[in-house]
């Protein structure tokens, strides 16, 4: 039987439900051969995951990363790269992971004392005094706020009410462009795949030309197979990396009981695989440890 690859899942470490231990006995469960730990803009997961890891199972350390891109329109958009066996001690990525941590939390007292100044019971300081200083401040952070002040009933609420793109206090975040992460990434000796590129549900996607530009840069390959793309969207996805050379790859971007997919709902082909990690010099796989 063909190898199973799921080169997308999330663990408890980001905005899924399982912790990084319990991901790898559920890619068991799942008859899993590979797992790529791709928690959003974080390798906080690694060790666990690895420390964890059950004899039949091969581990890819990677991260999903919140960049923004040109939408090949004029239009500034938010996309997700995944990036897979970089070394995260790079000095260029340590850097810009400084870098977006402080812009976040300038973002977020910037939201705060506008909150505050316009009479909601939002205390900035003791909001500032209760965040630890790794956490990647954010939205949340005054959602759950707002719910303990009993402004709001309940997160959605909040984001719906204050926080959501457009509504009155939301502001936008400085991400990585996605150029600069695909660089940073390959200095690192990972490789990049740019995640769900057209699942239209999820809000703006970039055009053909902006892929392009992307596989010039170094991308490696699209996620073509992903719950949010309908086979006609394959379809032409599929044919786009053809073109382009570039690897088609396929995960289910598995969160937990936070949405409804299962681990392997979506494949990636051996072949593919080993042409991607073989692209890699940056954080070696891991394989798994008879107990
Ligand atoms: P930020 O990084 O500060 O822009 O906040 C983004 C985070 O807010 C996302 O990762 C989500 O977890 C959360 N979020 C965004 N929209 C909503 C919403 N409508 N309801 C609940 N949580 C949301
Ligand atoms: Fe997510
Ligand atoms: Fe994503
Ligand atoms: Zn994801």
């Amino acid at each position: 039987m063909s190898r199973r690859i799921d080169l997308h899942t999330h663990s408890a470490v980001s905005d899924g439900t399982d912790t990084p231990s319990e991901l790898m006995r559920a890619a068991v469960a799942a008859e899993l051969d590979v797992i790529a730990l791709t928690d959003h803009d974080t390798t906080a997961g690694w060790q666990e995951a690895a420390d964890a890891l059950p004899a039949p199972l091969t581990l890819v350390p990677g991260a999903e990363l919140s960049c923004v891109s040109d939408d090949g329109d004029g239009r500034q958009i938010s996309v997700h790269l995944l990036a897979y066996q970089f070394d995260p001690s790079s000095a260029a990525l340590v850097a810009e992971q400084q870098r977006l941590r402080t812009e976040r939390r300038t973002r977020l007292r910037l939201m705060a004392d506008r909150m505050a100044a316009d009479g909601l019971p939002i205390d900035p300081d003791a909001l500032f005094a209760g965040l630890a200083d790794d956490a990647p401040a954010g939205r949340p952070h005054l959602a759950r706020a707002l719910v303990e002040a009993g402004q709001v009933a309940d997160v959605n609420e909040a984001f719906e009410r204050y926080l959501g793109n457009g509504r009155g206090y939301y502001l936008p975040r400085t991400d990585t462009p996605v150029e600069k992460a695909v660089d940073m990434i390959a200095s690192a000796g990972g490789v990049t795949v740019l995640a769900h590129p057209w699942a239209y549900s999820r809000g703006p996607t970039v055009n053909a030309e902006v892929i392009e530009g992307l596989a010039a840069c170094g991308l490696a390959g699209v996620e073509v197979d992903h719950p949010n793309h309908d086979s006609e969207t394959r379809q032409r996805l599929r044919g786009l990396a053809a073109e382009l050379g570039l690897l088609a790859t396929g995960s289910s971007d598995y969160h937990g009981a936070n949405k409804s997919i299962s681990l392997g709902a979506e494949l990636t082909d051996p072949e593919v695989f080993e042409e991607l990690t073989a692209r890699a010099t940056g954080a070696p796989l891991v394989a798994g440890q008879p107990a």
